[in-house]
């Protein structure tokens, strides 16, 4: 999978751009401001049209302009694709696909798969456990469809048991239909913790392999899943799973009556990420702490390569600062397989 031409029109910074890219390792290189993580962001749009950091649509368009366009050839399950993105203020955004208008932008993400690594990506390993719990679901829900249902049946049970909780001195009845929320939480959680256990096992050991080139063999990094305390074995087939909850949900249900708060359930999940055996969130440098951001990332590329039998576009934004000069030398040349961006200051 990849972009072979890029043309953008009246995006962000850009009036007119038309690059070509190369199959394998482009880096894009520019002073502050230059429109280096803009030209990014025009490919996860392409992928996805979703803007990992645009809060509205016309953000895009460049100040002072009505309109602009995202165009790229782009070649994918072995065909040339080309994909065109309208959008104009105050009108529908138009997509097509080979000329023929996607029905939604999900459409792009069957075409074009994209990872993207950018600064605020370190907080998946120094932010609290719901960082790495989206990183999770965000990776699972393109995966499974499965899991997605899980997920959405699994938060909705559970704000309604949070408010039952919440309200039940106030109207003690409400306590009555506990049960059947204990129920719905327990059936999806154990489809989500089967599935979180398994992405994590295969997270884990793409991770440890690139984390410790990266780092010239000095670095192992860790990665474990952890869940309820009394699931035994998070692999395990999702009927146990399922009893071990119900069983927790037993042990804790005086203790959340007590305290009006849901107390058992995944979504208290995390997943413990340390490098060389210390917890990577209170003892990492900023270059560790980097190198294992990295390293889940170029995880999560094999994974999706696994699902889908080629690998995404890797967009990598501001990856080199803090890193030394051998973890450069790796992420500039050892990245091996599918085609990647780097984007990086002059200095770098
Ligand atoms: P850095 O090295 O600091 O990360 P960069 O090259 O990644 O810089 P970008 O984030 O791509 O820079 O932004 C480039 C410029 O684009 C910014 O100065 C910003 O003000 C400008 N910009 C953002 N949105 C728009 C818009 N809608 N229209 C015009 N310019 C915009
Ligand atoms: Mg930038």
């Amino acid at each position: 999978m990849r972009i072979d031409a890029l043309a953008l029109r009246n995006f962000r910074n850009y009036d007119a751009l038309n690059v070509t890219f190369a199959p394998d390792c482009n880096v894009i290189v520019g002073e502050n401001a230059q429109g280096k993580t803009n030209l990014l962001e025009a490919i996860v749009y392409l992928s996805s049209a979703r803007s990992p950091r645009a809060r509205a649509e016309k953000e895009l368009i460049s100040f002072g302009k009505s309109e602009c366009s995202i165009k790229a050839n782009a070649f994918a399950r072995n065909r040339d694709f080309l994909l065109e993105i309208a959008l104009a203020a105050g009108r529908r955004r138009k997509i097509l696909i080979n000329k023929v208008p996607a029905k939604k932008g999900s459409d792009l993400s069957d075409v074009l798969g994209a990872v993207y690594f950018c600064p605020e990506d370190l907080l998946l390993i120094r932010d609290g456990a719901a960082a790495r719990r989206k990183f999770m679901d965000d990776a699972l829900c393109q995966l499974r469809a499965r899991y997605a249902q899980a997920l959405s049946d699994y938060h909705r049970a559970y704000e309604h048991k949070t408010r039952i909780l919440r309200d039940s001195e106030e109207y003690p009845s409400l306590l009555d239909t506990l049960p059947e929320f204990d129920l719905r939480m327990a059936q999806s959680g154990a489809v989500l913790i089967y599935y979180r256990a398994r992405f994590c096992e295969r997270l884990g050991e793409y991770a440890r392999i690139a984390h410790r080139e990266c780092s010239g063999g000095r670095e192992e990094l860790g990665v474990e899943y952890q869940t309820v305390s009394t699931i035994s074995d998070p692999l395990a087939p999702i009927e146990t799973i399922y009893d071990q909850l119900r069983a927790h949900q037993a042990s804790h249900a005086a203790a959340e009556r007590a305290s009006r708060m849901c107390l058992s359930g995944p979504h208290k999940d995390d997943i413990a990420v340390r490098v060389n055996g210390l917890e990577a969130r209170h003892f990492c440098s900023q270059g560790q702490v980097r190198t294992a951001a990295l390293s889940l990332k170029l995880a999560d590329r094999e994974i999706h390569k696994t699902a889908i039998g080629e690998y995404p576009v890797m967009l990598l934004d501001d990856v080199l600062s803090e890193l030394d000069p051998r973890r450069q030398e790796y992420v500039l040349n050892r990245i091996a397989g599918g085609q990647v961006f780097i984007t990086c200051c002059e200095n770098d």
